[in-house]
């Protein structure tokens, strides 16, 4: 596939130039920017997935800090093409911010590896073929839905073009993942991460801070496990709460309150001074549209959540990996091991029909 936008040697010390522009982390934007020698935007796409926390291959319900009713087959029919999705997104971005220099297919809401694998290939190159102006996709997925196929299939992929692989790991703490109901333990993001490792594309952990019952300490072994298991990527985000899930029903009867704006700044900051310098840094703080999020307000001001992080550092005169310590077996050197897959998943990816946006592509 055509891309008018090159990649350039992501494997060099491009990923350390940070330090030398004086910046306090490995930023998203300007580490795209020295990639691709421009801007880049992320373009949100539905391809109607589901999620196997929500069908019942795995559980149901879902994540509790998930609105996951909009995974029904009705939300599936009333999905636009994902030609549309992207073309239409690419003009609203390009409407919103000067020189744009490429786009990635950003296959975001649900588990965007949950289908059966010729599919995913198909709609993974049908986004990459609507404008040579799209250079890459980025896929967000749950550590349990990742067999050997799909992962394959990303390593061809990354190949031609970037490939971001967005895991949902949250924590690595069972009560914490117990507590959001996610139906997979840290062994499967173990598994999941040690068999995606040095394949060519790029492995992004999510984490959330603020989980109820998480001490401080707990949360920072959370970022030396991410420097432990070799990720590329990071997303940082603080436990909010939006509406028509069950932790907003908590949050709104005080059952649950949610990390301070002081305190997640801190925390931050703590965390990224222990993860190694390499690893790009994608999202500092989560939000949500205005009119759906309940709690925290703060996290809508991200411009300045933002430059409070970053004079965090500056005051402390720290910056990312500043306390990082190298783990006893390098992570390129781990083992990789047999593939657990639960065979739930893998039933239900076998079972599965074409997708209701790729029928729609046929027309
Ligand atoms: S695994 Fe992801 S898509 Fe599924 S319910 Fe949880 S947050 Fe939602």
């Amino acid at each position: 596939m055509a891309t008018a936008c090159k990649l350039i040697d992501p494997d060099s010390n491009e990923r350390l130039r940070w330090q030398s522009e004086k910046l306090p982390f490995n930023a998203f934007g300007a580490s795209l920017r020295r990639q691709f020698g421009g801007r880049i935007q992320r373009v949100s796409i539905d391809a109607g997935f589901t999620c196997p926390n929500v069908d019942g291959a795995v559980a149901r319900g879902g994540c509790n800090f998930c609105d996951n009713r909009s995974f029904s087959p009705s939300r599936r029919v009333r999905l636009k093409q994902v030609s549309e999705q992207l073309a239409t997104g690419i003009e609203t971005v390009t409407q919103r911010y000067d020189k744009v220099a490429g786009f990635i297919a950003y296959f975001q809401p649900a588990t965007n590896t949950y289908a059966p694998v010729e599919q995913l290939e198909e709609v993974f190159r049908l986004s990459l073929s609507i404008s040579d102006r799209v250079v890459g996709l980025a896929v967000g997925t749950r550590p349990d839905c990742v067999p050997e196929s799909v992962l394959e299939l990303l390593e061809r992929l990354s190949q031609e073009t970037y490939v971001s692989l967005e895991f949902g790991m949250q924590t690595i703490h069972e009560p914490g993942l117990r507590w959001m109901n996610r139906a997979h333990d840290h062994a499967s993001m173990i598994n999941a991460i040690d068999r995606s490792r040095g394949r060519g594309f790029e492995c992004c952990s999510h984490v959330i801070l603020g989980i109820p019952g998480e001490t401080h300490a707990m949360m920072m072994e959370t970022a030396v496990e991410i420097g432990r298991l070799g990720f590329d990527a990071i997303k940082l985000h603080n436990l909010y709460a939006v509406e028509g899930t069950p932790l907003g029903d908590q949050v709104k009867s005080g059952e649950i309150t949610l990390i301070e704006r002081e305190e997640y700044i801190h925390t931050v900051v703590d965390f990224l001074e222990r993860i190694p310098p390499e690893v790009i840094v994608e999202r500092v703080s989560g939000d949500a549209p205005p009119n759906f999020l309940i709690e925290p307000k703060w996290c809508l001001e991200k411009s300045s959540l933002r430059l409070a992080i970053e004079q965090e550092f500056k005051r402390r005169g720290t910056r990312q990996g500043s306390h990082y310590t190298a783990p006893d077996i390098l992570p390129h050197l781990r083992p990789r091991p047999a593939d657990e897959t639960p065979e739930a998943i893998r039933a239900q990816i076998d079972l599965r029909r074409r997708l209701p946006v790729l029928k729609m592509e046929q027309k």
